[in-house]
């Protein structure tokens, strides 16, 4: 790296700095309004903006601006326009106008819209948002300019994630500030919530994963037997990296840097040849923005590399899978993290008020949150003793959960747990402070000092989504807060009593143990709380009453919305395992089963030259493996034939939720069974005959 870090950081963003230095006082004042405060733009503004961007995106070398936006597919969506604008005499010169900033055209039909656009009204708007830094991006097909877009249909109804990001923000500011007023906050005018995702991945080696018709069609592998070595040792975690991981991790980091990206921890993961990135956090909307980009870098990067990174929440059945981290809190324009206790939390009731919120929002909408992590991946992970477990609850910690204890059992807060010094018994090294609490790996939603880690996210998906709803579910409790502690006559009083009676009424909701154990499900059981199993069965929570009121108060999502994003879910579920179980059926036909043919004639062949050569030779060895081979042969037919029966028969069902059903109850138990007898025999048959690379030649071999 020949440029300082330092110099070389956003040096591919219209950043602020950049901005400052670009354009004229008076813009540059316009726009941070609209940026900071939401105001109007003025389009003669969006001129001067694109013109500046357009001038420094030509200096460093682009020929194209695309309007990049976050359709319901998860990923990120753009359709690339040069600069050039012909003159009248027969040449070009390099144009982009404040409307071509501001708003963009796609042909919308072919994004999913959960029925919300007919395909013959085509019509969809992106719209730039000026909050998020347009940036350049470079790679082998030259520089673009892109632009942070919101997608909308004709009628107005988002087409995106980003578009209910920016209204659940909005939300919860409002909500926020009202609540900070009775404070005596008056100086607060917004508040946001700072997100930072750890985002977890596998690299494979891209030649091996060319082999693997499972790993190409759904980014998972759909058979495999477990390697003799898995990730019992251990030794993988924080392990030191390998010299082809670590060059692939400095230029990935290069890349994010570049585009302002703040990437800052990485490290290897429990399972082999699992990693993990964490960016330093940022406001919501952007750090949803860089995910995906850090996604797409991910990707990118890896084929330089001879790599291939796999998103998917488990790309191999019996070792760790991947998920995001999704760590959340709020603050004030002013800088002050509403969620830091400070030392005595115990003392710092406005603290304690935005936590019982967190807490009331998510006792009563564990359902939502559930189904922001649902994805088709993630059904494979939750509750499996590797992930949270498909039930919500949050951990508070042995600190917090003394106070709140105390609240509830005697109405007053008097202390809190100090968590001391640290002594590891070596006079060289120095006694260390304590944390008041320790960390529990096992919770779904966790406090973790001075934010809340929601840890269901699935590894693929956009973080928008759990953002949204948390975002949103929060809003809903400040309100009500704000609602009766507006109308008090005696605040302090008033409001703890509201303290005590949220988190007396919500603490069911807390839970500190161990949330991978069998007694937790028994126990959340008993308390009441939802254990959500699959994806088929969370999407319903979308559509309820209480949904559609929430989002319809705070203005996130219209009924109307709700329903198609209600379809679209259904309808990437079924989609998801129509393909596994298409690619299952396609190659257990054309590669394992006459793989398995093969060497059984082989063994037959051996049986029949031996005894040819000795009559009474012992052949048993043969033999047995040619029973036992064939026995699991025959299993895999009837298999095959019932997965692909049930297949058949889902895809005939009515779209939507019936067809979700079929292929979740139906398709999805014969992929299992067809599985099985697939990896048995991947165990008894010679390596040399086997089609497609193993787990152990996929996980070890990096
Ligand atoms: P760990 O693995 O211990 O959970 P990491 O350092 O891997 O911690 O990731 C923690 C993430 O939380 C980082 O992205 C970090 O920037 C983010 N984070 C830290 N403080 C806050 C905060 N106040 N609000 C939101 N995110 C935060
Ligand atoms: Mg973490």
């Amino acid at each position: 790296m020949s440029e300082k870090l330092t110099d070389l950081f956003g040096i591919d963003v219209f950043n602020d700095a950049t901005m400052v230095e670009r354009l004229p006082k008076k813009t540059y004042a316009a726009l941070k309004k609209t940026i900071e405060n939401g105001e109007d733009l003025d389009p003669s503004v969006a001129e001067v903006v694109a013109n500046a961007m357009k001038d420094w995106a030509i200096e460093r070398g682009a020929t194209h601006y695309t309007h990049w936006f976050q359709p319901m597919t998860g990923i990120t969506a753009e359709k690339h326009d040069s600069f050039i604008s012909p003159t009248h005499d027969g040449k070009v010169i390099m144009e982009f106008s404040g409307k071509e900033l501001i708003k963009g055209e796609p042909d919308a039909s072919s994004f999913p819209s959960g029925g919300l656009r007919a395909t013959f009204e085509a019509r969809g708007y992106t719209a730039w948002d000026c909050t998020s830094p347009a940036f350049l991006r470079e790679d082998a097909s030259g520089v673009t300019l892109c632009i942070p877009t919101a997608f909308c249909s004709y009628t107005g109804e988002a087409l995106d994630m980003k578009t209910p990001l920016l209204r659940s923000m909005e939300a919860i500011s409002k909500q926020a500030v009202r609540v900070l007023k009775l404070f005596g906050h008056s100086e607060v005018k917004r508040v946001s919530t700072s997100v930072g995702p750890e985002q977890e991945y596998f690299l494979v080696d891209k030649a091996k994963y060319l082999k693997r018709d499972d790993l190409i069609f759904t980014g998972r592998t759909l058979f495999g037997a477990m390697p003799p070595k898995g990730q019992e040792l251990e030794d993988h975690y924080f392990g030191i990296l390998k010299e082809r991981i670590s060059s692939y991790m400095k230029e990935l980091n290069v890349e994010l840097w570049k585009m302002g990206v703040t990437a800052k921890t990485q490290h290897n993961e429990v399972a082999p040849a699992q990693h993990e990135l964490a960016p330093i956090y940022a406001t919501a909307n952007i750090a949803t923005d860089h995910n995906q980009l850090v996604m797409e870098c991910m990707k990118k990067i890896a084929n330089r590399h001879g790599l291939t990174c796999l998103l998917h929440e488990k790309p191999f059945a019996g070792v760790n899978g991947s998920g995001k981290h999704n760590n959340w809190s709020m603050v004030t324009n002013t800088g002050k993290n509403l969620l830091d206790p400070g030392k005595t939390p115990h003392e710092n009731v406005q603290f304690l008020l935005f936590l019982a919120a967190v807490l009331k929002a998510v006792d009563l909408h564990a359902d939502l949150l559930r189904v922001s992590a649902a994805n088709p991946g993630n059904d494979h992970r939750l509750g499996a003793n590797e992930a949270p477990p498909a039930i919500i609850s949050v951990f508070l910690g042995t600190q917090l959960d003394d106070v709140l204890k105390q609240l509830i059992e005697t109405g007053e807060a008097k202390s809190s747990k100090e968590g001391g010094k640290l002594n590891i018994g070596v006079q060289t090294i120095p006694a260390l402070n304590k944390d008041a609490t320790d960390r529990n790996r096992t919770s779904p939603f966790a406090f973790t000092g001075n934010k809340f880690e929601f840890r269901m996210v699935a590894s693929s998906m956009s973080i928008g989504t759990a953002n949204t709803i948390l975002n949103t579910i929060v809003a809903d409790v400040l309100s009500d807060i704000a609602d009766e502690l507006e109308k008090a006559v005696n605040f302090d009083l008033a409001l703890h009593d509201l303290i005590k009676k949220i988190v007396t009424e919500h603490y069911r909701i807390v839970f500190n143990g161990n949330g991978y154990s069998d007694e937790w499900v028994v126990e959340a059981e008993r308390r009441g709380l939802p254990n959500i199993k699959s994806m088929v069965e969370a999407i319903p929570a979308m559509v309820t009453d209480k949904a559609v009121d929430l989002f319809e108060k705070h203005h996130v999502f219209s009924p109307i919305e709700l329903h198609s994003r209600a379809e679209i879910l259904y309808e990437a579920y079924s989609k998801a395992i129509n393909i596994e179980a298409r690619t299952m059926i396609s190659m257990v036909s054309v590669k394992y089963i006459p793989a398995v043919i093969q060497y059984t004639k082989k063994l037959a062949d051996s049986i029949n030259a031996i005894k040819a050569a000795v009559v009474d030779a012992d052949v048993s060895v043969q033999t047995d493996l040619l029973k036992e081979t064939s026995a699991l042969l025959a299993k895999a037919q009837i298999a095959l034939k019932k997965l692909q029966a049930a297949t058949d028969a889902a895809s005939a069902k009515e779209e939507g939720a019936e067809m979700a059903a079929s292929f979740r109850n139906e398709v999805f138990p014969a992929m299992v069974e067809l599985r099985t007898p697939i990896d048995a025999l991947e165990l008894i048959v010679e390596k040399e005959l086997w089609p497609v690379p193993t787990y152990g030649d996929l996980l070890f071999e990096v």
